[in-house]
């Protein structure tokens, strides 16, 4: 334990040693596995025997405990560290959510509830679907007449015909009328503004309810992740090999302060979108993170090492 903390006290962004120290810590972690193993040899021993052992256990436990809040505390001042250079990468790397976000798509010169109705619409459409699409879509609603009335009176095959273009557009174009429904039978056309109602929308989910809240409402109620703040919070380290986007918003409210969550996610979408992409991140070309950053260090510039060294085998053969 004491040789951790001294670690942690020396400056992050310049010892690369001790985040590699860190992976590997995290990497081999497995507390559960271990104490299952303590458990499984446990049974075998007689029942004096045991009531040691259990304390051992206790003690392990508490050492894993504290283990994994050292870990939190590093995570948290790595994300503080980390987020500086994000926004200064963000500064000058334009990205297709600073033109085509939730926040661009629909304008607040209509009365407040349509304007509340064609954000929502907007964020259905936007799942799993580009930024530039999504915003094309909703002009072309907007120049149809993108209210309830209208959307409860579309033959849903017009509906569908209009929207073709964004991902899953027979489901969405269903999902739209239903919502249209409900905010006239149970909200009177004036979309709520309760978080949990938001929530039991058809066709909302977490994210797009956050975001529904802030572009909207102005109230913050929580992170929203998608899969490019899912995949750099995972790269990066501030998580640890959470499995779905909305753990992932769990674990990083737990170390990024309220003062960053009003802009985060235009912050990481962006960089997201155009440096940490899903496929070939532009770590040597445009990031100023690849020596924070745990995903860089354990895969591309180790493969790169051994990529050298086969050439320099090739070569001298
Ligand atoms: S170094 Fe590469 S993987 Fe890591 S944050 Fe930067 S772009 Fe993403």
């Amino acid at each position: 334990m004491k040789k951790i903390e001294i670690e942690y006290e020396k400056p992050i962004n310049k010892k690369i040693e001790i985040l590699k120290k860190y992976i590997h810590k995290t990497n081999t972690e497995k507390p559960k596995k271990k104490i299952k193993k303590r458990e499984k040899s446990s049974k075998s021993l007689k029942s004096n025997k045991t009531k040691s052992l259990k304390l051992k256990d206790n003690k392990s436990q508490e050492i894993i405990e504290n283990k994994k809040s050292l870990s939190l505390e590093f995570r948290k001042t790595k994300f503080e560290e980390d987020y500086k250079l994000l926004k200064k990468m963000r500064i000058t790397q334009e990205a297709p959510i600073d033109k085509y976000g939730a926040s661009q798509c629909t304008k607040p010169n209509i009365d407040f509830p349509t304007y509340k109705f064609q954000t929502l619409v907007s964020l259905i459409l936007s799942a799993q679907t580009k930024d530039e699409i999504t915003y094309q879509t909703t002009q072309k609603l907007i120049e149809y007449g993108l209210t309830i009335e209208n959307m409860i009176k579309i033959p849903i095959e017009k509906l569908t015909e209009i929207i073709y273009k964004v991902g899953f557009h027979n489901n969405k174009s269903k999902a739209i009328k239903k919502l249209s429904e409900v905010l006239r039978e149970k909200y009177n056309d004036n979309p709520p503004e309760n978080f949990k109602e938001i929530l039991n929308l058809p066709g909302i989910g977490r994210k797009m309810g956050l975001l529904y809240m802030k572009e909207c409402l102005n109230k913050i109620e929580g992170i929203a992740v998608d899969t490019h703040i899912h995949k750099i919070a995972n790269r990066l380290g501030w998580v640890n090999n959470t499995k779905n986007p909305e753990k992932t918003e769990f674990e990083l409210e737990k170390i990024v302060e309220k003062k960053y969550w009003n802009d985060i996610n235009l912050i990481l979408v962006g960089f997201g979108q155009e440096i940490c992409k899903s496929f070939h991140p532009l770590c040597d070309k445009k990031c100023l993170l690849k020596n924070n950053c745990p995903y860089y260090l354990n895969n591309i510039s180790c493969d790169k090492g051994k990529k050298r060294k086969n050439l320099m085998k090739r070569k001298s053969e």
